[in-house]
């Protein structure tokens, strides 16, 4: 074995590399290097080969050959999953498969309201051809920039789009995927209602490329909203943003499209950290909410709607203070408050994170009981608690004590995770709730989740992939 991992007989390399030309097919390191850890550094692995093909065929050949042979194989999109789901292992032996270039739009069916793409087409590019087209497709994520379809799907990813469109999920009808045998199942129908026996693009949905290759799928278009208005309001607790939550979905219904929570101190480190932010609010609060409110008619209305949420919640003692985003510009600002929060906890030293979702209704609690938790694993520990409250879905992360040694902190990490964890479950919520499993949090899942739940999923795991070739090591 060299330095690169070479476990793999040179003439098996050469006819995977035939597949899909060798100019797609990469072998040294400074070619694969890409494709073996993440941004973050956190998960790395190691390949003897990167395989780039171009359609859902090339994708076909590539499997029947891994099933032949036992090559393990790991899917990758666009490279910007948070679990290690799309990394390879340590080993040497996987071979790496790209969807990068497997990326036509297939088909815009503005009457049906779908849109049919291939796996490797960047979420960004997505919703800039339905935007074009006058429509939205309503997937919104930090990574989507790089992020691609196939990956999405894969994990099944959520954003703070998911409050009023859904997760990936929602917004797929139909698949196709490549097998583990290299059989193609093309399920890409548009229909809405259909069903024809088990759901089997649901399994392929989140299945981090456990079951097979996703290679393509029908999704949702939705009307483009004619206005989109945002407001940072401040609160004195959870609490208040629940019973703010509340008026803002029974005044807005389907128009509220954001509604995330951020503890004041995820904002310090904000405005600490990146160039150009500003406090959105004049007094310190501890808790705010950055709220949206869409309307399909007119600005003009999601504006009204957005001061008549505001008007009534202060009223009722709830939100302190508040400030519409006066123009574009400011509204971008605002939203970009909460989308550097993540960046803006690097320089704060070393962090342990948690995607979490607990009921709506047991935020609040969950968050006062958490704290303390926290506090008696590592005093001084900094919380930075925000997300998706609509969903239930908190980005519970927690920055480590000034001045501390990171590696001392981040020797917590399974204590802390333990006891954050813990938590969650005692409110019937979930340790995993956008980001997957990946391999990182595969030992968890393993050891929390009811038997009957695991012995099913391996079930399906060993009918899908009997050889179990596909991702090894993640999930399950
Ligand atoms: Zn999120």
């Amino acid at each position: 074995m060299d330095a690169s991992g070479r476990a793999m007989d040179e003439g098996l390399l050469d006819r995977f590399a035939a597949i899909v030309g060798h100019a797609n097919a990469l072998r040294d390191d400074a070619g694969t290097a890409p494709y073996v850890s993440e941004l973050r550094g956190l998960h790395r692995g190691r390949t003897p080969l990167v395989l780039r093909p171009a359609t859902t065929g090339e994708v076909s050949r590539i499997l029947r050959l891994a099933s032949e042979t036992g090559t393990p194989i790991v899917p990758q999109g666009g490279n910007t999953g948070l679990v290690g789901g799309q990394t390879p292992d340590a080993s040497g032996r996987s071979v790496v498969v790209s969807l990068s270039r497997v990326d036509r739009i297939r088909e815009f069916d503005l009457a049906s309201g779908t849109v049919t793409v291939e796996a490797g087409v960047v979420l960004q590019r997505l919703q800039e051809e339905a935007e074009a087209r006058d429509r939205l497709f309503p997937l919104a994520l930090g990574s989507q920039g790089s992020c691609q379809i196939g990956g999405n799907l894969s994990s099944n990813a959520g954003g703070t789009g998911a409050l009023a469109y859904g997760s990936a999920r929602d917004l797929c009808l139909g698949i196709e995927a490549v097998l583990p045998t290299g059989e193609i199942l093309d399920d890409l129908r548009k229909l809405k209602k259909d069903n024809t026996g088990y759901d089997l693009k649901d399994l392929f949905i989140g299945a981090e490329g456990t079951l097979g290759i996703v290679t393509a799928a029908v999704l949702k278009l939705f009307p483009r909203p004619r206005g989109r208005e945002v407001a940072w309001a401040g609160l004195s607790s959870p609490k208040a943003a629940l019973e703010l939550l509340g008026i803002a979905q029974e005044r807005a219904g389907p128009g509220l499209t954001g509604f995330e929570l951020v503890e004041a101190r995820a904002l310090d480190f904000v405005v600490r950290h990146v160039p150009s932010s500003t406090m959105p609010l004049d007094d310190r609060h501890e808790w705010l909410v950055l709220m949206e409110i869409s309307s399909g008619r007119s600005a003009g209305e999601a504006r009204e709607l957005l001061e008549e949420v505001l008007g009534e919640a202060h009223a009722a003692g709830l939100v302190a203070d508040a400030v519409p985003a006066a123009s574009l510009a400011q509204a971008q600002a605002f939203r970009r408050l909460r989308e550097t929060i993540s960046e803006a906890q690097r320089p704060e030293g070393a962090s342990i994170k948690h995607d979490v979702s607990v009921p709506v209704a047991s935020i609040p609690r969950f968050i006062a009981e958490a704290r303390p938790l926290v506090e008696s694993v590592s005093p001084g520990a900094r919380t930075v608690c925000f997300g998706h409250m609509g969903d239930g879905n908190l980005h519970y992360n927690v920055s480590q004590p000034p001045g501390a040694r990171p590696e001392d902190f981040l020797a917590l990490y399974p204590r802390m995770n333990e006891a954050v964890h813990g938590l969650v479950r005692q409110f019937g919520g979930s340790f995993a709730a956008e980001h997957g499993i990946g391999s990182q949090k595969r030992d968890e899942l393993l050891a929390t989740e009811p038997p009957v739940a695991i012995d099913l999923m391996r079930r399906i795991k060993a009918a899908f992939d009997p050889a179990g070739i596909m991702n090894p090591g993640k999930v399950i």
